[in-house]
C-alpha cells in the first residue's frame, strides 16, 4: 500500500504524519491538511481488506491524495522506520482502539494500542524526529466520574474505563516527554465529536443509522443502553482545526476542545427521530446489556483556554450536525437498497 510519490508544489509545503488516518478524525484532518498544501503521510494497519479501510478518505475525495504507509502503533521499528521517511515537520497521533464498550472486552489491547502505542510513537519522533511537533488525542473520557461540574484544563481526571486509564497514560507521557525531551508535544482533550463518518458503533451514529433504517422501513426499532447519560457533542470538523492550531503554537500546552452544552441521549434520540418526523418512543427500546460496567455519566467542557489563546470555538450545533448525519445515513441505505 506504500505509495511515495511526492509532487514538487507538495514539497514545497510542511509535511504532516497522521497516524489512525483511516479514521474519523484522520480522514477529516487529512482533507483540512491538504487543503491548506500540506503533505499527508498516513499511517494505516495493512489489512485484507484495504479498499474498505479506507471508505472515509474517499468519502471525502482525498484519498488518491494522501501517501498511505503501512505501520502499526504496537511495532516501534515500523514507527521509527516511517517518522525517519517521511521526515514530518508535525506528528499528529490519532491511532487507537478508541471504543470505550470494547476496552472491558479487551483491555490489554486497549493499554497496548491507546496507551503503549502513544509511548511507541513519542519514542520514534525521539529517536528519528526530535524537531517534529506532536499531538496526542487525549479524551474527555479521563475525566470519567467527573470531579468538577465543568471540566477544564484544570480539572483532575478520574478515568472509569480500560480505555479512560489507557488514554491517561499517553496523555501523561506526552506532558512528560514536553517536560524531560523538550519535544513540541501538546495533548487535545477532545469532548465527544461526531460526523457522518462516525463510527457506526458509537452511540451518535447508531442512533442517526437507526433513523434512517426506521424511515426506510429496514427496521422498526433501535436497541440502546443508558439513556440519560451526558455528552458535550461537537463536530470532528471543526475538532480538526483545533489539532492543528495547537501545532502552529509557539509554546506545546495542553488544551480542553468541547462545545459547552451537554445533552443527554434521550434529547439526542428525540432531536434524530423527529428530523425524519418520527417519535423516538415508538421505536427505541433499552436493553440490560448494553449498560457498561463502569458509567461516565457526564460530560461537559470549558474551552475557554481554546477560545483565547488559539482563536477557536465550536461553529456547528449538534441539531445541525445530527441532521446531517441522518441526511449521510439515508444516503447511504437508499444506495445500498437500490431505492
Ligand atoms: P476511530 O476509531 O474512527 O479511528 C481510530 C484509528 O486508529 C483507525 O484509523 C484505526 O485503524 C487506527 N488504529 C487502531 N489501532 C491501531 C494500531 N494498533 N496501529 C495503528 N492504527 C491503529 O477514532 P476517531 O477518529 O473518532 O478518533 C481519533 C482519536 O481521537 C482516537 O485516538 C480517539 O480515541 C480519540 N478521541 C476521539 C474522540 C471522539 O469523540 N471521536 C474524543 C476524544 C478522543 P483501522 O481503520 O485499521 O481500525
Ligand atoms: P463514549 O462517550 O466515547 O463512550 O461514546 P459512545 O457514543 O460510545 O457513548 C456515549 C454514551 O452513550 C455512553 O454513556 C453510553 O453508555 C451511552 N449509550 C447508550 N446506549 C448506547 C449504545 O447502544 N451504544 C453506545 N455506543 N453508547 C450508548
Amino acid at each position: 500500500m506504500t505509495i511515495p510519490i511526492t509532487t514538487p508544489s507538495q514539497v514545497s509545503g510542511r509535511t504532516a504524519l497522521v497516524t489512525g488516518i483511516t479514521g474519523q478524525d484522520g480522514a477529516y484532518l487529512a482533507e483540512l491538511l491538504l487543503a491548506k498544501g500540506y503533505r499527508v503521510v498516513g499511517m494505516a494497519r495493512r489489512s485484507a481488506s484495504a479498499d474498505m479501510v479506507s471508505a472515509r478518505l474517499r468519502w471525502l475525495g482525498v484519498l488518491d491524495r494522501v501517501e498511505l504507509v503501512d505501520g502499526d502503533l504496537l511495532d516501534l521499528s515500523s514507527l521509527i522506520r516511517i517518522v525517519q521517511r517521511a521526515e514530518p515537520d508535525e506528528v499528529y497521533n490519532l491511532a487507537a482502539q478508541s471504543f470505550v464498550a470494547a476496552s472491558w472486552q479487551q483491555p490489554l489491547l486497549t493499554g497496548q494500542a491507546t496507551g503503549i502505542g502513544a509511548a511507541n510513537l513519542l519514542e520514534a519522533v525521539r529517536i528519528a524526529r526530535p524537531r517534529a511537533r506532536f499531538y496526542q488525542a487525549s479524551s474527555s473520557e479521563m475525566y470519567g466520574l467527573i470531579q468538577e461540574k465543568v471540566q477544564s484544563e484544570r480539572t483532575p481526571f478520574y478515568p472509569r474505563s480500560p480505555y479512560a486509564v489507557a488514554k491517561l497514560y499517553a496523555h501523561w507521557m506526552t506532558v512528560n516527554y514536553r517536560e524531560s525531551f523538550g519535544l513540541h508535544a501538546s495533548s487535545g482533550i477532545l469532548f465527544n465529536h461526531e460526523s457522518p463518518l462516525r463510527g457506526i458503533e458509537f452511540v451518535t451514529r447508531k442512533v442517526t443509522d437507526g433513523v434512517a433504517r426506521i424511515k426506510l422501513g429496514l427496521a422498526s426499532t433501535l436497541p440502546l443502553g443508558n439513556l440519560d447519560a451526558t455528552r458535550d457533542w461537537g463536530h470532528a470538523r471543526d475538532y480538526v482545526q483545533a489539532m492543528w492550531l495547537m501545532l502552529q503554537q509557539e509554546v506545546a500546552d495542553d488544551y480542553v476542545v468541547a462545545t459547552g452544552r451537554t445533552t443527554s441521549i434521550r434529547e439526542l434520540c428525540r432531536i434524530a427521530f423527529s428530523h425524519a418526523g418520527l417519535n423516538f418512543e415508538d421505536h427505541v427500546e433499552t436493553r440490560s446489556d448494553l449498560i457498561r460496567p463502569a458509567e461516565v455519566d457526564v460530560l461537559l467542557g470549558d474551552a475557554s483556554k481554546a477560545k483565547q489563546k488559539l482563536g477557536w470555538s465550536a461553529t456547528t450545533s449538534l441539531e445541525e450536525m445530527i441532521a446531517e448525519m441522518v441526511e449521510a445515513d439515508l444516503v447511504r441505505h437508499r444506495r445500498a437498497s437500490g431505492a
